[in-house]
């Protein structure tokens, strides 16, 4: 299995978003052997690797990334922690947002997490009492209130990223996997390294879709999303946001956001389509398509109501997402090898989902939990 052209960006072509990550990783040369590999630092290698350490504090755990801890969607996303996966519920599932808000308690994650539901918002069927009333093809307002919240999305990733490093994990940043073999026992070359694994997860989303199998499965996307400057609690409240609930549409066009400290309001919408997950690497958002979408998006976000009309963005940024069959996550054992599991592909759903999902890869790599059967074929 090989990563062909492993992921290294430089500069950040996708924008920038209002949070930092706050980990950095000492420099080590890769180990020779390790017992478990985790290979990609977004919120489900980190919460995987954490884990694993958690539960087996002596096993040696090695989690490589390509470029920086956070690098990809998940330094790029929105934030918001939604129930379910985007397909829905599935057989096994359980309760994503509890087990979220729970892992993150055991590991002394302080995120900013908060659960006060979340608002569907939509043009038909809007409730009488909805507290927004925006114009956007139509009026715009709450349809129903459904689980969720929001988390913030820098703290998450060096909270995780912390954990795992004061548990005893291994994490190697500027780490690219290149090729992983899985003829006699598991092998991963690192720059030109080798390292030996007796079981690997790969949770590298919408990049080296070679290494996880899922080239030409699932279809990798860019979405964009912009931040407002801090509005005054008036403004906050002629939009009907003083609840700090996120919200998101169930009809089109999309649109979706979230408050952030200081009374931002982040506002996501737009998908730049990819006939292959290398264009990620040049993507750059001030330029083409990517810049036209987030273009839109400002404008949309500034005649959604009078008390935006005048207001600045202070951020923009894009990052990738990964849309598999069905919509539904992948999460199963590589076809080449049972003890290489995959996981990822939230089709922008994943906040909850990769820690929650993350935890339970590392019990499968244990050997104390069965994967669930999503992705066998019908
Ligand atoms: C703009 C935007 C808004 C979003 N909003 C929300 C939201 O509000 N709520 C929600 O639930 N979801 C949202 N999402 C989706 C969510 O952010 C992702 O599902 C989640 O972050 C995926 O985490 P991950 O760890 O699986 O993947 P990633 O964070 O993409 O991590 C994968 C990592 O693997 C590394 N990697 C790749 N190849 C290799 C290799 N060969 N060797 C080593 N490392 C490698 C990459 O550098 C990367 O760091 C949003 C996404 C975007 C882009």
């Amino acid at each position: 299995m090989s990563a062909k052209q492993p992921p290294n960006r430089t500069t950040p072509r996708w924008g920038l978003p209002p949070w930092t990550v706050d980990f950095h990783s000492e420099q080590h040369p890769p180990p020779q052997e390790t017992d478990f590999a985790v290979v990609g630092g977004g919120f489900t290698g980190l919460a995987a690797a954490t884990w694993l350490r958690h539960l087996e504090p002596h096993k040696r755990v090695t989690l490589f990334e390509a470029s920086r801890v956070g690098a990809c969607s998940s330094g790029h996303t929105g934030g918001m922690a939604l129930s379910e996966t985007a397909a829905g519920d599935l057989p096994g599932l359980g309760d994503v947002l509890a087990g979220f808000s729970n892992i993150l308690r055991d590991l002394q994650v302080n995120c900013d997490l908060t659960l006060p539901g979340a608002l569907e918002i939509g043009r038909s069927g809007v409730l009488p009492s909805s507290p927004i009333a925006w114009n956007d093809c139509g009026t715009l307002g709450v349809t129903r209130e459904v689980p969720g919240g929001t988390i913030d999305p820098g703290k998450m990733l060096s909270g995780l990223a912390q954990a795992a490093t004061k548990r005893g994990a291994l994490i190697l940043e500027n780490a690219p996997v290149e090729n992983l073999s899985v003829e006699e026992s598991l092998v991963l070359r690192i720059n030109g390294s080798q390292v030996r694994a007796r079981c690997v997860l790969l949770a590298t989303n919408a990049e080296s879709l070679e290494l996880t199998g899922l080239a030409g499965l699932a279809e990798p996307k860019f979405t964009l999303a912009v931040a407002t400057e801090p509005l005054s609690p008036e403004q906050i409240s002629s939009l009907g946001l003083s609840s700090g609930k996120p919200f998101y549409t169930v009809d089109l066009p999309y649109l979706w956001g979230r408050m952030l400290h200081e009374n931002r309001v982040i506002f996501g919408s737009g998908l730049v389509h990819l006939e292959d997950w290398r264009e990620l690497l040049t993507l750059d958002v001030s330029e083409g398509q990517a810049a036209e979408l987030l273009a839109n998006l400002e404008e949309r976000a500034r005649k959604l109501h009078p008390s935006l009309r005048n207001v600045r963005m202070s951020h923009r940024w894009g990052g990738p997402i990964l849309i598999a069959d069905k919509w539904q996550p992948v999460f199963r054992r590589h076809a080449e090898h049972r003890d290489v599991i995959v996981l990822g592909a939230y089709s922008g759903h994943g906040v909850a989902q990769s820690v929650y999902l993350g935890a339970w890869a590392a019990e499968a790599m244990l050997g104390r939990r069965e994967l669930p059967d999503w992705n066998l074929p019908d």
